[in-house]
């Protein structure tokens, strides 16, 4: 896309010559075209749970619902509210994300413990669905911001768990590969289809609406991700296979280490 400044330049008196200046303005076009993509998805996305509340309370409100069903239409309510505000947290951690806000101090950060205490604050929710869930790997060092990189490793253990069935393995590993420490978590879950692999890091983009609806998802979760590893100089790999599992490996740039 570019942006064309003419400026006629008068020679002479007579004949007109005409300076272009052409200026690429593609990343200006995309930047505000997914702004106001963002916008749309995010009004979209409020106004879902918001339509399903006000219904549920005026349903409640005007006496039309049964006895036995209004401790089942107020939990209703109660989830979409949930819901509301899980999306407004992510909305705004992504927002803080762009910013580069409140980013708070770097410092070194130990990756395994850091996975380990993910992990316990994951294991009641995976014992719940039995599921196994492990840490192993190598005591390696990042340098970044523990916060985000908390957030990273919580958003991936979340969506292992949510992606896979009772009886699975979610396994959060540490090590050192080339060039890089990756820290991997890998599930026994569902797996992403190949053809949606390539856009379940942009926001919004859910591969089954109604599985990540009713789990809880608000579909911002691997754009956080991605926008943590971004932050970090650190590439993400996917692997993925429907029925198997999936792996997310965020590699870090050995230069991090300490
Ligand atoms: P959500 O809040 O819907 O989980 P995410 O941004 O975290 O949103 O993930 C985007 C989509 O990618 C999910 O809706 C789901 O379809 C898919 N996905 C993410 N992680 C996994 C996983 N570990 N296994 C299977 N599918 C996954």
């Amino acid at each position: 896309h570019y942006q064309v400044l003419a400026s006629p330049v008068a020679q002479n008196g007579s004949a007109t010559d005409v300076v272009l200046l052409m200026l690429d303005i593609t990343d200006r076009y995309t930047a505000e075209m997914s702004r106001r993509e963002f916008t749309a998805n995010v009004s979209h996305e409020l106004k879902t749970p918001l339509t399903s509340i006000s219904g549920y309370a005026e349903i409640m409100r005007d006496g039309l619902a049964r006895p036995e069903d209004m401790k089942a239409f107020a939990a209703r309510i109660c989830d979409e509210a949930n819901r509301l505000i899980a999306l407004v947290n992510d909305i705004l951690e992504l927002s803080r994300l762009d910013e580069h806000k409140g980013l708070g101090e770097k410092t070194e950060v130990d990756l395994l413990q850091m996975a380990q205490s993910v992990a316990r604050h994951f294991m009641p929710r995976a014992e719940e669905k039995g599921i196994i869930l492990s840490v192993d790997g190598m005591d390696l060092s990042v340098y970044g911001y523990p916060a985000l990189l908390n957030e990273m490793i919580a958003n991936l253990v979340d969506n292992a768990v949510k992606y896979t069935d009772r009886g699975g393995a979610v396994r959060i590993s540490v090590a050192q590969r080339d060039n890089s420490i990756v820290l991997s978590v890998c599930d026994t879950g569902i797996g992403i289809p190949e053809e949606h692999q390539p856009h379940v890091f942009e926001r919004f983009y859910r591969v089954d609406k109604s599985h990540s609806k009713a789990t809880g998802g608000t579909g911002l979760g691997l754009s956080i991700v991605k926008h943590i590893a971004a932050v970090h100089d650190a590439d993400i790999r996917l692997e993925s296979e429907v029925g198997k599992g999936t792996c997310v490996h965020i590699l870090f740039k050995r230069l991090h280490q300490l």
